[in-house]
């Protein structure tokens, strides 16, 4: 483990998730102090920072529905009194649901967005006044490679992961004159519960045929983009949509 030095605070949303706890790993086991946000899996949350911890990590567990900005910002403010101001931001928590249009429900519309989109506005805007103050801070929104070319039968999912890269594109113009960095990374298929959950073995080795690179993504991939776009070697880097996929959208 690197020293451990006045290191940024990292909130991690949706750290109970398989690119969330690889990402909260990425950033604890170099030092940051790490918040491991989570919503229902509180046990999945509790077991990856008690082994983080373990490891000699900073790590703090907190508890909201993104979808919703009293918790959001109640959160935000607890860190605040814990550690300081949350310094970078990784807006990861996500859902996911494969259905024809035609079928898709105003409720799961709603949701779709309200968690992506909501979640991710509102965690930015309760974060970015103290960024905007000390003039510092980074914000990586989790997209997908479906927001850059459209999904079969998850319209909602790759219409709110579309909406994700314009406001990375538009919020990194409106306070990149502050200091604040915000860049996106789009993920191809990665090997989390979310796919094992909606897709069978067969399908999955599809995928993997389809991708050039001619394997599926790990977790590890994800979190190693997030992680290089919030360090000293990325500062000239902002507004970005970045693909670790595989080949799949070139
Ligand atoms: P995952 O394992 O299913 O984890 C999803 C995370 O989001 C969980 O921590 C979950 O919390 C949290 N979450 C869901 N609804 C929430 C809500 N209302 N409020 C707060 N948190 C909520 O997903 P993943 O595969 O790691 O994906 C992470 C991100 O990458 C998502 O945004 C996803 O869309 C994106 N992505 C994934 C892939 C992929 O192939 N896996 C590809 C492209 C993009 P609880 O479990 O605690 O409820």
């Amino acid at each position: 483990m690197e020293q451990q030095t006045q290191k940024d605070v990292v909130l991690i949303t949706g750290a109970s998730g398989g690119i969330g706890q690889a990402t909260a790993q990425r950033f604890a086991l170099a030092g940051y102090p790490v918040v491991l946000h989570y919503h229902n899996n509180e046990q999945k949350a509790m077991c990856t920072a008690q082994q983080l911890e373990a490891q000699g990590c900073r790590v703090l567990l907190e508890r909201a529905d993104l979808r919703d900005s009293r918790q959001v910002e109640a959160m935000v403010q607890r860190i605040a009194e814990y550690w300081g101001p949350v310094e970078i931001l990784v807006n990861n928590a996500g859902i996911a649901q494969q259905k024809l249009f035609t079928d898709i429900t105003d409720e799961e519309w709603r949701d779709m967005f309200a968690v992506h989109v909501d979640g991710a506005f509102y965690c930015a805007r309760a974060v970015l006044p103290s960024m905007i103050h000390r003039r510092a801070g980074c914000i990586v929104n989790i997209s997908s490679m479906w927001g850059q070319t459209g999904g079969s039968c998850e319209v909602h999912y790759s219409a709110a992961k579309g909406a994700l890269q314009a406001m990375t594109k538009a919020l990194a113009k409106e306070v990149g004159p502050s200091g604040v960095r915000v860049n996106c990374v789009a993920p191809g298929v990665i090997l989390t519960e979310m796919n094992t959950a909606m897709f069978d073995g067969e399908t999955l080795d599809d995928l993997r045929k389809e991708t050039p690179l001619e394997q599926l993504g790990m977790p590890q991939d994800v979190a190693n983009m997030i992680y290089f776009l919030c360090t000293a070697e990325a500062a000239y880097i902002t507004g970005q949509v970045i693909g670790v996929n595989g080949g799949m959208v070139i």
